[in-house]
């Protein structure tokens, strides 16, 4: 698996490298987002590791420039401006996930398996996330080998989410591919957040390990933790 990563503060980048090496992944760092540009745009990577202050090009210009140019390679965001305008722009432009600095090596390994796993085709019409197991065709979806009993909205709900595990799911992306309504409007907001009370009541509320995430102020995420 390769992964290149797009940072200026060379301790940091160094400190990045010599974490993902050990832990097998091979690794490319650029200096700059210049650098950083071309290398996606002309090598293939796993998942490209982006800074959002760079000097002249800042991250998010080169998120965008690699969309534009139909670079679809994972990018996970890492930035110190945690606010969620940020977040948001960073998600819109098209990344997969961000980190804030400072993080756990730990989560940002966490986020990395995460992003790759999505990255592959799941098999048949089984999806999973740890404990979590869902069959698609025959609509039965369980956890430790316990049935959910998900009414049909909150099936929908939870596939659209466990094909996307990882990744932050905006209300605005819920509505639009779940609801399917293209105009979003404050009372469907409110029922998104109904239905994704009740679905994690059902999914987490009697197992330790959480699965049903929200990230404040930006949507909701599927992903393991143990709280
Ligand atoms: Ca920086």
């Amino acid at each position: 698996m390769r992964i290149l990563i797009v940072e200026d503060e060379e301790k940091m980048a160094k400190a990045l490298r010599t974490g993902l090496e050990a832990d097998d992944f091979s690794v490319n760092v650029a200096h700059t987002g210049e650098d950083g540009f071309f290398l996606a745009s002309t090598e293939t990577y796993d998942l490209v590791i982006l800074d959002l202050m760079l000097p002249n090009r800042d991250g998010m210009e080169v998120l965008a420039a690699l969309r534009q140019k139909n670079v679809s390679v994972p990018v996970l965001i890492l930035t110190s401006r945690d606010t969620v305008e940020d977040r948001v722009k960073g998600l819109d432009a098209g990344a997969d996930d961000y980190l804030v600095k400072p993080f756990a090596f730990s989560e940002l390994l966490a986020r990395i398996r995460a992003l790759l796993r999505r990255g592959k085709v799941e098999s048949g019409d089984k999806l999973r996330l740890a404990d979590l197991e869902m069959n698609t065709a025959g609509r039965a979806v369980s956890r430790g080998g316990k049935e959910l009993g998900l009414t049909a909205r909150e099936f929908d709900l939870l596939e659209y989410m466990l094909r996307q595990k990882g990744r932050v799911i905006s209300r605005e992306m819920l509505a639009r591919d779940v609801w399917q309504e293209t105009a979003r409007y404050t009372p469907l907001d409110n029922v998104i957040d109904v239905h994704i009370a009740h679905l994690r009541r059902k999914l987490d509320d009697p197992f330790r390990t959480k699965l049903l995430h929200t990230v404040r102020g930006v949507g909701f995420v599927l992903r393991e933790e143990t709280l």
